[in-house]
């Protein structure tokens, strides 16, 4: 009887901490098609947003990740999502917010992936060279050459049309240039059977050519970035918060999300948001961490 009255608090211990090193059950269910936001930050301080993610759940699987910016490795785990799982890293173009988290989160390498990613310019890598300079035998994280089974698919900016990136059974993913500057920059459309999510990633809004790629789609992720009074450079990078509403109008898109959340005050996201609404009359909700958004 002693010997059992002594061990008993210990079994119960060691149960707790085998139960608690399970891994976190998929958050956003484990049936249909939902989009969960990983980052719903941008470049700025912006109230402990991490930057630029996303995932798509496909029946409880995290099959796709949109961009890895500062903070995403975090969410990722987070989430409950398997690296294992991921069969498409859609990287919209290389700014920081978007792009600096990956090889934290490909760290400590194994299994193979399709990356997605901008064709170059002078001022930026193509997606081939990006990843050289990180993972080739030369690069910066070439600890990890010989783990890492990269399978990248380059979309040329340039194009003026689609281009598919992935294709997985009744998953399909598209990806077409935006108008970000002279970023060379990628938007995207992920369908899954008849449900559609559109990621519009850091652009102006002025190129009719994604408007048509994300035409009807269930969800349209659009990225906040510029004041409604913005100009000159700014206004080159980000489209307006009404330019957005009309975007997302003149798509016909069913539900925005608005993320990139670039501001740490309440009033100025709350002007932004104003601005979108008042030229868009669908329902918007506003990106949070972690938050997921099922696509009916
Ligand atoms: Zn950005
Ligand atoms: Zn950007």
């Amino acid at each position: 009887m002693v010997t059992r009255n002594v061990f008993l608090p210990v079994v119960v211990a060691a149960l707790g901490l085998l139960l608690a090193a399970r891994p976190a059950p998929a958050a956003c269910g484990e049936t249909g098609v939902q989009l969960q936001i990983l980052g719903s930050g941008g470049p700025g301080a912006s109230s402990g947003r991490a930057s630029a993610g996303y995932l798509v759940w496909v029946d409880g699987v995290s099959r796709i990740l949109v961009d890895a910016g500062g903070g995403i490795k975090q969410r990722f785990h987070a989430s409950g999502a398997d690296l294992e799982d991921v069969g498409l890293l859609a990287l919209s173009h290389f700014h920081p917010d978007h792009s600096a988290e990956v090889p934290a989160l490909l760290w400590p390498g194994g299994g193979g992936l399709r990356v997605a990613g901008p064709s170059g310019s002078s001022a930026f890598p193509s997606l081939d060279d990006w990843l050289d300079g990180l993972f080739g035998p030369g690069g910066i994280f070439r600890v990890l050459a010989g783990r890492l089974d990269l399978d990248a698919v380059t979309v040329d900016v340039a194009a003026g049309a689609p281009a598919e990136v992935w294709r997985d059974g009744d998953v399909r993913v598209r990806g077409i240039g935006v108008p970000h500057a002279d970023v060379p920059t990628v938007g995207y459309r992920v369908d899954v059977g008849d449900v559609s999510v559109g990621f519009s990633s850091d652009q102006n809004g002025s190129d009719a050519a994604f408007v048509e790629l994300v035409r009807d789609v269930d969800v349209l992720v659009v990225h906040l970035g510029g004041a409604e009074t913005s100009t000159g450079r700014s206004a080159e990078l980000h489209a307006r918060p009404s330019v957005w509403g009309a975007l997302a109008a003149d798509a016909g898109a069913g539900r925005v999300v608005a993320s990139h959340v670039s501001t740490s005050s309440p009033q100025v996201l709350a002007d932004s948001l104003a601005h979108l609404r008042a030229a868009y009359g669908g329902p918007v909700t506003v990106g949070e961490d972690l938050l997921c958004v099922p696509l009916p």
